[in-house]
């Protein structure tokens, strides 16, 4: 494996401490240069530590006295930058070979751009920028020459199945002899609760994941299967593949990760425990194969695997999803900002989990009526965010 030197943004989530956890796994070619957290920052104080990165990004002045607070004084502190712009700066830093987009939401997409523009090794956790903006994206990619490895288990379980002829390129077209990508999911907690028990389960029962841990915006999303959605948008971009060739399987062990399906009748799995730190080893080590710290997989003692249809009726998330990227680029922005307010909402309990599908669907509606923008830039994606995000907001004040 060559030498890497690694910025992690949003090292203090979970996709953060699993990559952190890898790293430390290959001292020899692996290094932390950059680390950065939004709220947490005692905890990136001490990853700081344990790392040696060289700096840390925090998002405010305040929250700079509080990481030298908590810095222990036998150690030379790391340069502390401050800001969004400092993200975007960090990720595109000669200083760094590989950057890991592990921000949640859109607020992830300018500095998981600048990567891809700077040319670096991108190892994208960070759907949502590839939902709001993936045009632009993967064209940025594709100019810059950057290596794009995807992160979500489902893309990173296609990526190893799919002709491995380009390398971690952004592909314009369709892999030749690829008829369809089959997208597994869990179904989430809410897979069989009785469907009018749905208005009153709570944030803590909708981030309770069966199979995976994760952060609580997309452990909600997971429950909602809005999470299904936006990995159908992102797996559109990822491998130039038309809405109508991707299929979304309900598989509850969450041990085929995702499958991709050729034309002579094969269809390629990849298998393997629900352990983020195996998509990360991968997108780290390629094309080498190196340890992650997860254990095998039992085959004999799981015994068997399952697969259903999805339910659009239980999960009206995951119909949204399917029109928005049938609708077009502003509809995804919409869909993706209209989700990211309304599962805040829930977690603070302002609104029932129910309620969120309805915002979304709200959102979209009255977002309908604007006239169509190209969408070529970030500045024209950000403002359709923010102002989806204002009527999301709106909406959910009245409840939808
Ligand atoms: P998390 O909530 O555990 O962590 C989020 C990180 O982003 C934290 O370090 C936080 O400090 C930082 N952050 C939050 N808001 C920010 C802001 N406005 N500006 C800058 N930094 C901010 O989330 P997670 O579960 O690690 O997920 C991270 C991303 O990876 C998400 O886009 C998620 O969809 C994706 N992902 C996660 C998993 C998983 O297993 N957790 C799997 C696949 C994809
Ligand atoms: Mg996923």
């Amino acid at each position: 494996m060559k030498e890497q030197r690694v910025c992690v943004l949003g090292s203090t989530g979970s996709i953060g401490v699993n990559t952190l956890d890898v790293i430390a796994r290959h001292p020899d070619t692996l290094s932390v240069y950059a680390l950065s957290a939004h709220s947490r920052i005692e905890q990136l104080a001490a990853q700081a530590a344990a790392t040696g990165a060289k700096v840390v990004i925090v998002p405010t002045d305040q929250a700079r006295s509080r990481f030298r607070n908590a810095w222990p004084g036998s150690l030379p502190l790391p340069e502390i930058r401050v800001g969004a712009q400092a993200l975007a700066d960090t990720a595109a830093d000669p200083q760094v070979t590989t950057v890991m987009a592990a921000i949640v939401g859109a607020a992830g997409l300018p500095s998981a751009l600048a990567a891809a523009r700077a040319g670096k090794r991108v190892l994208l956790a960070n759907k949502e920028a590839l939902v709001a903006a993936g045009g632009l994206f993967m064209r940025t990619v594709r100019e810059s020459g950057a290596e794009l490895l995807p992160i979500d288990s489902e893309h990173n379980a296609i990526f190893q199945c799919m002709p491995q002829s380009g390398g971690a390129h952004a592909p314009a077209t369709p892999a030749k002899g690829v008829r369809r990508l089959l997208l597994t999911a869990s179904g989430g907690p809410f897979r069989s609760t009785a469907l009018d028990q749905l208005p009153d389960v709570t944030p803590d029962q909708a981030c309770a994941h069966p199979n995976w841990s994760m952060g609580r915006k997309i452990s909600v999303d997971s429950a909602t299967m809005l999470n299904k959605g936006l990995e159908v948008i992102e797996a559109h971009w990822l491998f130039a593949m038309p809405v109508n060739q991707i299929q979304v399987v309900v598989h509850p062990q969450s041990m085929v990760h995702s499958m991709v399906e050729y034309e002579d009748g094969s269809i390629l799995a990849q298998l393997g425990q629900p352990d983020m730190r195996t998509p990360i080893a991968y997108g780290l080590g390629f094309p080498e194969r190196i340890a992650s710290g997860v254990g095998l997989l039992a085959l004999t003692a799981l015994g068997r695997l399952d697969f259903e249809e999805p339910d659009f009726a239980r999960f009206p998330c995951l119909r949204l999803s399917f029109d928005a990227l049938e609708t077009g680029q502003a509809a995804c922005v919409a869909l993706n900002a209209a989700n990211e307010i309304a599962v805040d909402c829930f977690l603070k309990q302002q609104i029932r989990y129910t309620e969120i599908a309805r915002v979304i669907e709200a959102c979209l509606d009255r977002m309908a009526g604007l006239p169509a923008t190209s969408l070529d830039s970030l500045d024209e994606v950000l403002a359709l965010d923010a102002h989806s995000r204002h009527i999301a907001s709106e909406l959910c004040l009245l409840k939808a």
